[in-house]
């Protein structure tokens, strides 16, 4: 596979589902990849990335921002309270809000510092135990509680559980945005992002199926 092969799937299958044609943003999920990977990607003019860790993305996208016009990258992973601040400097968007004390740091935050990033809340849709996100049945409020804070909310997030079909799950997700207002869905990876796609995804994230097989050491 390659950016432009996804690039020309998800047009085909906005297409498809009847999407408004280029409403779909394509997060290319560069965690673990070698630089030489991510920069052949940059030089194809794709300038929307995700990554998992913190502490991986300040190593790699300072100097990439410096070398390259427009680049956006957005944290997929956990975020830990004590990286924060770090993180509101480093991303544009944070795909993994999930508990209210962490919505409240990050209010804080934005107050000091003055900006803030757009927020994707995580729904654990599966409730699978080892999973962040909130549960469907506290979402409702989580947004609320969020947007008493006056934080950003761009969207919804949700990784399906890895032996289920994933389109029930984006269902649910999709549902939960529509009753709540919330415009963004963050849903669908390598494997099911047509899916996702088909049924509402505003931003899917890709990464083996771009990059390859990640080597993790
Ligand atoms: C790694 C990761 C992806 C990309 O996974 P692929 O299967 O390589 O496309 C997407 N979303 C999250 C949250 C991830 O951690």
């Amino acid at each position: 596979m390659s950016l432009s092969e996804i690039t020309a799937r998800i047009r085909a299958e906005e297409l498809r589902s009847g999407r408004v044609p280029g409403c779909v943003n394509l997060i290319a999920v560069s965690k673990v990849q070698p630089l030489a990977r991510v920069t052949a990607v940059l030089n194809e003019g794709h300038r929307l990335f995700g990554e998992n860790r913190v502490q991986e993305a300040a190593g790699k996208w300072p100097a990439l921002r410096k070398a390259y016009d427009g680049v956006q990258v957005h944290l997929l992973g956990p975020l830990q309270s004590n990286k924060l601040r770090q993180a509101m400097e480093l991303f544009e968007a944070f795909h993994s809000v999930d508990r209210p004390k962490l919505a409240q740091g990050i209010a804080r935050l934005a107050q000091e510092l003055g900006h803030c990033p757009d927020l994707f809340l995580q729904v654990n849709t599966g409730e699978e135990p080892q999973k962040a996100g909130v549960l469907p049945a506290q979402a409702d409020g989580f947004i609320a509680e969020c947007r008493a804070l006056d934080l950003p909310v761009v969207g919804l997030m949700c990784i399906p559980p890895a032996d289920e079909e994933p389109t029930l799950h984006f269902a649910l997700l999709r549902k939960i945005a529509a009753r709540n207002d919330v415009a963004g869905l963050s849903m669908g990876m390598s494997d099911d992002f047509e899916k996702a796609i088909a049924m509402g995804a505003t931003h899917v994230r890709v990464g083996s199926a771009i990059f390859g097989a990640r080597a993790y050491d």
